[in-house]
């Protein structure tokens, strides 16, 4: 094949398939430009493919800098050039219906992750840019000199391609075997750039095995969890949480973990406590403890805890501060009661490790947001080289956010590419 192409998208996830579909129809608008997307991977599109449990969980209903961890200030510029009205017309324009879950999530109609990865190549393709796969790129070397005719050089498993637009969209660290192993940080390394220390975000955390979770497997309930770094209260949040075999998932403790692989990762002292009765405070439970208790002196502790908690729960939170379930409340020692109320309201979850990178759903830290022009996504450090997607350093929560990013970094980068190859033609 040719061996130059006016841009280069490196990765064709997410970020880059966007770009590329921006980019060519920029392009189609300006005139043509040749605008090649290369993948490492067999197979495209691996992990668009097993997103959102397999039907792709492509934005939510409302997106704000708030439901990011990043530069607050740059992640709503790019959110202002992008949002989730604008997602919905590109992908009915990509003749991808969406419907949106009570959660607020959006899904595409089929509840098949497919029909977006289809979409997707199907219009890149269409629109002329070519996507090869089994293309790994090792390096990119940038431009001799600042002339037009200079270019980068993209070095890749089968051969160089020479191009004047480089969009790198690599991807993050999670889930290595789609393709996404962090290679890229070493690319944008030796172009001049940082990149902050990376951990696993939306990933189930491990709990040591003397905890009750094996035994409450499959039990989800509602919570509301506190991570504290040194002392310090860093995250608060309430949902969903989910016990299993190995410790703790769901909702609430994906969004959280972040805070706590982050602290681990930098060897600071971290705990989560978890809130089973959200709604009350301690002395409210405390209270109503001692009315139950007054009421029905008669009946099982665990019978009573079970009346606001999954029954499992109950009886093991019971055992595990060492009171017979089968107690009968108006035995209950008032130092057992405390301890109740402290295994209600605030109960350590002793965390030994995270689930690692095979189970983390996206990447905490990447390259400074700081290090890009959030109006173009191009680079700070190396003019004409463009970043985008899970290789910067921001990360949102659980619920459609991070291809939110995805597709909004791709849009500004392939649009603004296309233009600044225009504007030195
Ligand atoms: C199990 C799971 C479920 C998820 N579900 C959702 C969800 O429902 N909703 C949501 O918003 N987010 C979800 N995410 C997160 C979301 O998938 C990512 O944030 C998003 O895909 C990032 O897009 P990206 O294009 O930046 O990177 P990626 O999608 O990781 O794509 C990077 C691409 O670059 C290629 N590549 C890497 N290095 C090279 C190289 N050196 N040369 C050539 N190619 C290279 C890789 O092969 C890959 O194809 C999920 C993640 C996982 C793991």
């Amino acid at each position: 094949m040719d061996d130059r192409a006016d841009i280069v998208i490196v990765g064709a996830g997410a970020a880059g398939l966007a770009a590329g579909i921006f980019a060519a129809e920029a392009a189609r608008e300006r005139g043509s430009s040749r605008i090649v997307v290369l993948d490492g991977a067999k197979k495209i599109g691996a992990k668009i493919l097993i997103s959102g449990g397999g039907r792709c969980n492509v934005t939510h209903e409302h997106v704000t800098h708030e439901d990011f961890n990043g530069s607050p200030h740059i992640v709503r510029n790019v959110l202002a050039a992008f949002g989730v009205e604008a997602t919905r017309r590109w992908f009915a324009s990509l003749g991808v219906e969406l419907k949106r879950e009570e959660t607020g999530k959006l899904f595409p109609v089929t509840d098949q992750a497919r029909t977006v990865l289809q979409a997707l190549t199907t219009r890149c393709e269409a629109l002329g840019a070519t996507i090869l796969l089994h293309h790994r790129v090792r390096e990119i070397i940038p431009p001799a000199d600042s002339s037009e005719s200079s270019a980068f050089l993209v070095r890749h498993e089968q051969g160089t391609l020479a191009a004047r637009r480089v969009i790198l969209a690599t991807g993050g660290r999670s889930l290595p075997k789609t393709g996404s192993d962090g290679g890229g940080w070493g690319m944008v390394r030796r172009l001049g750039h940082d990149v902050t220390p990376t951990y696993p975000a939306l990933v189930p955390l491990v709990l040591h095995q003397d905890m009750f979770h094996a035994e409450l497997s499959g039990v989800s309930q509602e919570v509301e969890l506190t991570t504290q770094v040194n002392g310090r209260t860093v995250d608060r949040r309430r949902g969903s949480l989910l016990w299993t075999h190995f410790g703790i998932s769901g909702p609430v403790v994906m969004d959280a973990s972040r805070f706590w692989t982050r602290a681990r990762g930098e060897g600071v002292a971290v705990e989560m406590r978890c809130h089973v009765l959200p709604d009350m405070n301690r002395e409210a439970v405390d209270r109503w403890l001692k009315a139950e208790i007054a009421g029905k002196p008669r009946r099982a502790v665990a019978k009573l805890v079970a009346s606001r908690t999954p029954d499992r729960f109950a009886t093991a939170l019971c055992r595990f501060i060492g009171i017979d379930p089968a107690t009968l409340s108006g035995q209950v020692k008032r130092e057992q009661r405390q301890a109740l109320v402290q295994g209600l309201t605030s109960l350590p979850l002793p965390i030994e490790r995270d689930r690692g990178w095979n189970y983390a759903e996206v990447t905490a830290g990447g390259v400074p947001l700081a290090e890009i022009n959030f109006r173009t996504m191009e680079s700070r450090k190396a003019p004409g080289l463009y970043l985008i997607g899970e290789l910067l350093d921001c990360d949102g929560r659980i619920g459609g956010f991070n291809f939110q990013w995805a597709w909004a970094t791709g849009y500004l980068a392939g649009r603004s590419a296309v233009a600044g190859l225009a504007a030195t033609n």
